[in-house]
């Protein structure tokens, strides 16, 4: 009861698990990776049931699954669906559904980036950002929302970006998608709102991730520079703190708006940028 929990909260005892999504169900979007995998981490470790999905190494990708249980003990599943096709996206949400009984939190991650100044931007890769980063995003949350409401209790995150608030050249399928992110965020922020359905998008600037980590070697060898001078210079020109994101701190951000603390933050941009839109 009430009683022994405080008890437990002043406790010096060292806490050994955070049990605090228990009995939950999480699907995050492109979690073979990066931002996703490090959310998917933190999510299993707080103890919500895990449905990892993304491309990849199918080896490597058993591998995360299989040491993932391992370590948590809860029930780590893996869909690779193309979220591109929105058929696929319904049959995923179809399995996951007879399996977990619903998704108590869904984390819509995956996406993907094209440069190319929009005179040249190739249609198709147009298409597919719009798809992947955007409409992928409205079918899960379409699937998913009416188990919520049923429940009364949902978390739907989506990793939206700075480019969710702000633009830059040269990215202009990446920043209309994000942008739509944004708009989608607040628009079912609102719908949820009486139902226990509370959505956020949090918007990092530069994480560090290990696809950063290779433009920073092929930079410093095109241009002639210093690994130090392209991250100051180069990739963190618009970010003040010149200091990458760091993946733990956007599944931090996850785990926290997962909390009962944030239970009045809804429809939120939440900035994670070392100051880079307060420009
Ligand atoms: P990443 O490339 O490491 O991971 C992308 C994930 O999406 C991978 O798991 C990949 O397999 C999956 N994926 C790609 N195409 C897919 C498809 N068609 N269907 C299903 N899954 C697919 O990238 P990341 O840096 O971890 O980015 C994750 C999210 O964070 C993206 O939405 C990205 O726009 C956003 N973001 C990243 C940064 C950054 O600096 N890395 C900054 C702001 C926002």
């Amino acid at each position: 009861g009430r009683a022994s929990s405080d008890l437990r909260a002043h406790s010096t005892q060292p806490v050994e698990k955070d049990p605090m999504l228990a009995n939950k169900t999480a699907l995050v979007t492109g979690s073979t990776s990066g931002i996703g995998k490090a959310i998917a981490t933190r999510l299993a470790r707080s103890g919500a049931n895990i449905v990892l999905n993304g491309f990849g190494n199918a080896d490597e990708i058993e591998a995360l699954r299989a040491s993932l249980a391992r370590e948590t003990g809860v029930e780590i599943a893996y869909d690779g669906s193309d979220l591109t096709d929105p058929k696929a996206i319904e049959a995923m949400m179809g399995r996951i559904a007879e399996r977990f009984g619903g998704i108590d939190i869904l984390v819509n991650n995956a996406g993907t980036q094209f440069v190319s100044p929009v005179e040249d931007f190739p249609v198709a890769k147009w298409d597919l950002i719009l798809a992947l980063n955007l409409s992928a995003a409205f079918h899960t949350i379409r699937l998913a929302m009416p188990g919520m409401k049923t429940r009364g209790w949902g978390r739907i995150i989506n990793t939206a970006s700075a480019h969710a608030l702000v633009a830059s050249p040269f990215k202009s399928a990446y920043v209309a998608a994000k942008h739509g992110i944004a708009g989608l965020t607040k628009t079912v922020a609102l719908e949820g709102a009486q139902s226990g359905v509370r959505c956020n998008a949090i918007c990092p600037g530069y994480v560090f991730t290990p696809l950063v980590e290779g433009q920073i070697a092929d930079t410093a060898k095109a241009r002639g520079m210093t690994e130090e001078q392209v991250k100051r210079d180069v990739l963190l020109a618009a970010q003040p703190t010149k200091e990458f994101v760091t993946v733990e701190q956007v599944a931090g951000m996850a785990h926290f708006l997962c909390s009962p603390d944030a239970d009045q933050i809804n429809g939120a941009l939440l900035q994670m940028d070392g100051g880079w839109v307060a420009q």
